[in-house]
C-alpha cells in the first residue's frame, strides 16, 4: 500500500473552517471542508499520483508560517 501524502491545510478567514491545500501536481489550490486528516483528493489533473491516495490535510502552524515567510523573503 502507498504512502500517504500530507499537504499543508490554510484556513479560509472567510468561512466556518474549510481548508484549501495547495497541489503541487495540478498547481492550483484545492477547497476542502472543515474535514481534517485524510481526504479524497480534488485534482483536476489525470496524472496526480493522489487521485489514488488522496492526502492527509494537515493544519498549517505558525512555526509552519514562519518558515513560509523566511523563504519568500
Ligand atoms: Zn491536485
Amino acid at each position: 500500500m502507498k504512502d500517504k501524502p500530507t499537504l499543508l491545510g490554510f484556513k479560509r478567514s472567510k468561512s466556518d473552517g474549510s481548508m484549501m491545500v495547495w497541489c503541487p501536481y495540478c498547481k492550483e489550490w484545492h477547497n476542502h471542508g472543515s474535514e481534517s486528516g485524510h481526504v479524497v483528493a480534488h485534482c483536476t489533473l489525470n496524472t496526480s499520483p493522489f487521485k489514488d491516495t488522496g492526502y492527509y490535510i494537515k493544519p498549517i502552524t505558525k512555526t509552519d508560517m514562519a518558515k513560509i515567510k523566511e523563504c519568500s523573503e
